[in-house]
C-alpha cells in the first residue's frame, strides 16, 4: 500500500485559452505542460504513485507528454473538474494509499519544497493546501463590472493553489457526500465535511496556467530558473589492422580500423563524456565499464543515448554539442552532414544544434604520426534550479 499517492487533473478543455491543443498540452519551454506538472510528482521521493485523469480524446497527447514518465494507467474525466477528481479517487481506492495529493495539471511549476510541506503537513492535519495571501487591495464591483460598490478587507483571505493534499478515505467520503454541489476545489470538500484545512505557504510560481499571458509568464520563470552548464569530453583510439572507422556514428572505409572494446568510436566516446560532465555523472567508463563483456563491439549510440537520457531523466534539455575530430585521415568533411544528422538522430534533438569540425594536428604527435585518432567535445546542458 503506497502512503502517498497523487492525481493530476488534466481533463479540461480549456475554453478560457483559445488554442489548438487543450492548455495542458501546450509547449512550455520545449515540452507539454502537463509534462513538467507529471514531472515534478514523480520525481518526489515520498510520492509512491501518480493518477492522471485526462480527457477521453487526449489519450495521443497524454502518452506523448508522459513519455519515460511512470504512471498508473490515466483514467477519464467526467463533466466538470470535480467530476474528474472523483474519478481520480476511485481509480485508486484499490491501491487505497494513506494520503492523496490533488494538483492540476495545468500548475507545470510546481516546486518539490511545497509538495514536501503539504505531505508534511498531513502528519498533522487531515487536509494541507499551498496559500498566498493577497497584496492587491479588493473592491467589489457592481454587476456590470464598471464601478466598484465598496473595497473589501483582504485579511484572513488566501488564495488556495495545488497541490491540496488529504487522509484519502476522508477526501474520497466528501467527494461521494458532496458529488451534487459545485466547487471549484478539493479543499471545498474537507470544508463541507467539517475536516480542518491548514494552510502552507504557495509559491507565485506555483500558478495555473488559463491563458496565453500566463504561458508566456511562465516561459519567463523557467528561462530565469534555468542555468546552462557545460560538460566537456576527451578520447583517443589507436589504429590497427582493419578496413573501416566509425566516427559519430557514421562508419567510413580506411585503410585501418581503431581499437577498441567497443566499436572504437571516438566522436561518440567524448561526446557521452561531455554529457555525463555536464550532468556531473562521472564519465563513459562509470557508466559502460569495459571489463563488462556486454559492451564488446559494442555500438557506442547506445552510450550516447544512455547520458542524453540521463539529462532528459533530471528535467534537463541538451541545447547543443560540438565535437571536434582530430586525424590525419580519413578526410572528415565529405561526412560532416551524415554525422551531424546522426548525433541529432541518438540526442532526439535539432541538427542544427549538432556540430562536428575536424582539424589535423599538422604532422605533430601521435595523431601526425598517424598512429590513432582523438576526439574532443563539449556540451552545453540548461538545467532548471529548482
Ligand atoms: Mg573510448
Amino acid at each position: 500500500m503506497p502512503t502517498v499517492a497523487a492525481i493530476v487533473v488534466a481533463a479540461g478543455r480549456g475554453a478560457r485559452f483559445g488554442g489548438a491543443l487543450p492548455k495542458q498540452y501546450e509547449q512550455l519551454a520545449g515540452r507539454p505542460v502537463l509534462r513538467w506538472s507529471l514531472h515534478a510528482l514523480a520525481r518526489h521521493p515520498r510520492i509512491a504513485a501518480i493518477q492522471p485523469v485526462i480527457h477521453e480524446q487526449d489519450r495521443a497527447l497524454f502518452d506523448a507528454a508522459s513519455v519515460g514518465i511512470e504512471t498508473l494507467p490515466p483514467v477519464f474525466g467526467g463533466e466538470t473538474r470535480q467530476s474528474s477528481v472523483r474519478h481520480g479517487l476511485e481509480a485508486l481506492a484499490a491501491l487505497r494509499p494513506a494520503k492523496i495529493l490533488i494538483h492540476d495539471g495545468a500548475r507545470p511549476l510546481i516546486d518539490q519544497a511545497t509538495i514536501s510541506a503539504v505531505i508534511d503537513g498531513l502528519d498533522g492535519h487531515a487536509a494541507v493546501i499551498p496559500g498566498l495571501t493577497i497584496v492587491d487591495t479588493l473592491k467589489r464591483s457592481h454587476d456590470d463590472g464598471r464601478t466598484i460598490v465598496e473595497t473589501v478587507t483582504r485579511a484572513g483571505l488566501w488564495r488556495a493553489q495545488t497541490p491540496q493534499g488529504f487522509d484519502f478515505d476522508a477526501i474520497l467520503a466528501a467527494h461521494v457526500a458532496h458529488a451534487a454541489r459545485d466547487m471549484t476545489d478539493d479543499a471545498s470538500f474537507a470544508e463541507a465535511s467539517g475536516m480542518t484545512v491548514a494552510l502552507v505557504p504557495g509559491r507565485e510560481e506555483n500558478m495555473k496556467i488559463t491563458s496565453r499571458e500566463d504561458l508566456a509568464r511562465a516561459e519567463r520563470m523557467v528561462a530565469a530558473a534555468s542555468e546552462t552548464r557545460i560538460g566537456t569530453g576527451f578520447d583517443v583510439h589507436r589504429f590497427g589492422a582493419g578496413d573501416r572507422v566509425v566516427l559519430c556514428g557514421v562508419e567510413i572505409a580506411h585503410a585501418h580500423s581503431l581499437i577498441g572494446h567497443s566499436d572504437a568510436d571516438v566522436g561518440l566516446h567524448a561526446l557521452t563524456d561531455a554529457i555525463l560532465g555536464a550532468i556531473g555523472e562521472g564519465d563513459i567508463g562509470d557508466h559502460f565499464p569495459p571489463s563488462d563483456q556486454r559492451w564488446r563491439g559494442a555500438d557506442s549510440a547506445q552510450f550516447l543515448a544512455h547520458a542524453a537520457s540521463l539529462v532528459r531523466a533530471r528535467g534537463g534539455d541538451i541545447v547543443n554539442v560540438d565535437v571536434t575530430l582530430l586525424c590525419e585521415a580519413p578526410r572528415i568533411q565529405p561526412h560532416r552532414q551524415a554525422m551531424r544528422r546522426r548525433l541529432a538522430e541518438i540526442l532526439r534533438i535539432d541538427a542544427a544544434r549538432c556540430s562536428v569540425k575536424a582539424t589535423t594536428t599538422e604532422e605533430l604527435g601521435f595523431v601526425g604520426r598517424r598512429e590513432g585518432i582523438a576526439a574532443q567535445a563539449v556540451a552545453a546542458v540548461r538545467h532548471r534550479v529548482d
